[in-house]
Formats: C-alpha cells, structure tokens, sequence
C-alpha cells in the first residue's frame, strides 16, 4: 500500500496530498532553487505525478529547466510558499518542498544535487 504525504502552504488555502515515489529524497542548489526558495537549497520529496491532488489556489510558474525543457514551481497565490518543483523531463513525479509537508520529520534526503551552484554561505552537506 503506497504511503500517502500531504502538506500545505502557509496561510492554509491550498492543501495538497499524493503518494510517494520511489525516487530519491534530495537537497538542491540550483540557482532556481535558491532563488525560489530565498535560501541556499531546497529540499525536495517526490511524489507520484498522477495521485497528486490538490486544493485551493495553487498556481505553477514555468522556468526553463537545464535540460532546455520546462519546469515548474508551484506555490500558493495567497501566501507565496513554494510548494512543488515538476519537470517535462521527468513528468511522472511532482516533487515537494520538505518544510511544505504536514509531517516535515517524514523527509529524509539521500541525496545532494547541483552542489557546483552552492554559495558559500550554505555548502552542501552530507545527507
Ligand atoms: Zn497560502
Ligand atoms: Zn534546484
């Protein structure tokens, strides 16, 4: 029986909830992840694109992904918290911000990505 997560944003009007995927837990240091978050890296928990479901004014902004595909952020209109990260490129999983889940200790990353774009002031650490 696959594990079900669900989280929301600050404010509360958008909820959300899928199950997890297989793939990997992981903390990002992208440039869009930092600038998305206004920290140094985001930490992402995939779930599987189509039990995603959500509620309330979740809306998507799209970026050009490193690959030269799309990406999206997700967020609330209300409040602004990052919510999800999506990908053309892999299209079967949604992933979440950590600290957006409603049991944020469930997130356990195993892996760091895009270290070469750490800032100084936030170096990767092992997971
Ligand atoms: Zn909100
Ligand atoms: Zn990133």
């Amino acid at each position: 029986m696959a594990e079900i997560v669900k989280g929301q944003c600050k404010c509360g009007a958008v909820q959300y909830s899928g199950t997890r995927h297989d793939a990997p837990m992981f903390r990002c240091y992208c440039r869009d992840c930092q600038q998305i978050t206004g920290a140094g890296h985001s930490e992402m928990m995939p779930l599987v694109a189509s039990s995603f479901e959500f509620d309330g004014p979740y809306r998507q902004f799209e970026m050009t992904g490193g690959s030269g595909r799309p990406t999206w952020s997700g967020f609330c209109s209300n409040c602004g918290s990052p919510l999800t990260r999506r990908s053309a490129r892999m299209a079967d999983r949604v992933y979440v911000h950590a600290a957006s889940l409603s049991d944020p200790s469930a997130y356990q990353p195993s892996k760091v990505i895009n270290s070469h774009s750490a800032q100084p002031w936030d170096r990767p650490t092992e997971t």
